[in-house]
Parts: structure tokens; sequence; C-alpha cells
């Protein structure tokens, strides 16, 4: 098939290789997918920093807030676990309900 072969194939016709072109619309949605991809991205990014500044709070908070009413300073330890988790209000609630630590 002489006419298959590409290069000089007339006298003023020139057979090239047909290189097929993938249709467009694949490639509109491969950059709709690749821009997806990449705001999901920085979304998750975006949640892990959230995430941290919140955990990074909580901690605070949780640092010296009475657990029961999260108001008040943690002003009772429990002994002998030493915990120290709730204000004296809450403690006495809890201890008068429960007459334990609530943490352990
Ligand atoms: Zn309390
Ligand atoms: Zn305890």
């Amino acid at each position: 098939m002489p006419g298959m072969a590409h290069g000089r194939a007339a006298h003023n016709t020139y057979l090239v290789p047909n290189t097929p072109q993938p249709p467009s619309d694949i490639e509109q949605i491969a950059q709709q997918l690749e821009a997806e991809r990449l705001s999901r991205q920085q979304l998750l990014d975006q949640h892990t920093t959230l995430q941290a500044d919140r955990d990074r709070l909580a901690q605070l908070v949780a640092a010296d807030e009475c657990i029961i009413c999260c108001t008040e300073s943690k002003d009772m330890v429990f002994v002998p676990c030493g915990h120290l988790c709730l204000c004296h209000v809450c403690a006495d609630v809890i201890v008068a309900d429960t007459n334990r630590c609530p943490t352990c």
C-alpha cells in the first residue's frame, strides 16, 4: 500500500502520520478534575489547620476549666488519684452523687 506510507504521496500532497488528538472534552474534564483536586487539597489543608487550632484551644480551655460546668476554674483535686478536673461547686455535686473522681 504505497499510499499509506508517509512521505510524498502525490505531486502536491504530503501524507503525514495521523496522530489522533484526544477529544477536547476529555481534556477539559481532566483539567476540571485537577482543579477540583487542588481546591479539595486546599480545603483539606484549611481543615487540618483549623482542627489543630481547635485542639490547641481545647487544650488551653481544658487546662483550667472545670470539666463539668466549663465556666469555673478547676480548684478541687481528687485524692489519692491527684486529678484536678472540677471546680468546688461541681466537685460537691459529683462527690455527693457518685463519690468518686469523674476522670478515673
Ligand atoms: Zn464546675
Ligand atoms: Zn481521678
